[in-house]
């Protein structure tokens, strides 16, 4: 038995970490959409063995236990004493170490897999709640809607779709880790965008109020270190963006657009600048 899964890269709209946890987890206020740039992912269940195999085309990820698309599998495997192997084959299309969350979706793909191959009738509720192990963003991906996302990762409010807008991908030639932005973030002087102002956006179909109250509290320090960060920003507004904004830990940057023929100018234009340029729409 096999299926065919996709995994959305997520951009966050909103972006605050207002502390830590004493266990040294972050405390997170997101809001996050899913855009139609993906992974591509074939899950075949092994009926008479219990080895799980992970193989992408990618060149750039471990295909062992350090994948989280193998932990995914491992964890279901675990918990429910399954007697069955898993083989999974990635088609990366979601760059990687990006703050787009391509590992996060990929493990959530897994789970929601697993949860018909192996017949284990889990809500997507429980499966969220199994991925926290994995990662703080797997919860959300297990549902990638948008969605406001506060406490470790847990807690999803689903939102409502966003009102119509383009919006414009751009990873420039670096990778972020997510662990080294947040040891140095500095709680005194962190600037935190206004999150209840983005959800409000979106349950009032605000795309005015969307555009104005954008922010990540990341981007300073990620920024700080890769300058290339704000010359991309700049740079969309300046190709007629309405907005743009980093996304995660960085380095992507998103431009977000009302209409689409300035999206497709700010996407032509950027192509000069940037090898990773996606041209994506929300999904609905
Ligand atoms: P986040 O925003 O959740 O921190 P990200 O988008 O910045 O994630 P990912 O592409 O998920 O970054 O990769 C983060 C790390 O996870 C990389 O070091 C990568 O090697 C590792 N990783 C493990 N499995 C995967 C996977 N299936 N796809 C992508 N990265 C993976």
């Amino acid at each position: 038995m096999e299926i065919r899964e996709k995994a959305p890269a997520k951009i966050n709209l909103s972006l605050d970490t207002p502390f830590h946890h004493q266990d040294g987890e972050q405390e997170w206020r997101m809001v996050m959409t899913s855009v139609d740039l993906a992974d591509y992912l074939h899950i075949k269940s092994l009926e008479d063995r219990t080895d799980i195999t992970v193989e992408t085309d990618s060149g750039f990820l471990p295909c062992d236990h350090r994948n989280l698309a193998y932990q995914a599998a491992k964890i279901l495997q675990d918990k429910f004493h399954i007697n069955k192997g898993a083989q999974i084959h990635i088609k990366k299309q979601i760059p990687v170490a990006a703050g787009l969350g391509g590992g996060s979706s990929d493990a959530a793909a897994v789970l929601r897999a697993l949860n018909k191959l192996w017949e284990l009738k889990l809500s997507l509720a429980e499966l969220a709640k199994i991925g926290l192990k994995i990662d703080s963003d797997v919860p959300y991906c297990v549902y990638s809607r948008t969605a406001h996302v506060t406490g470790r990762g847990e807690k999803i409010a689903i939102l409502k779709e966003l009102p119509p807008v383009w919006l414009v991908v751009a990873k420039p030639k670096i990778s972020v880790s997510t662990p080294t932005i947040i040891r140095q973030i500095d709680y005194t002087h962190l600037v935190h965008p206004n999150v209840n102002a983005i959800v409000n956006a979106i349950e009032d179909d605000d795309v005015d109020a969307l555009i104005d109250n954008l922010g990540n509290a990341l981007e300073p320090i990620t920024a700080e270190r890769y300058p290339e960060i704000t010359r991309l920003k700049k740079k969309m507004i300046k190709f007629g963006a309405d907005a743009a904004e980093m996304s995660g830990s960085g380095p992507t940057v998103f431009a977000i657009c009302r209409k689409k023929s300035r999206a497709q100018h700010v996407y032509n234009s950027l192509k000069g600048f940037c090898e990773e340029v996606y041209l994506v729409r929300p999904l609905s």
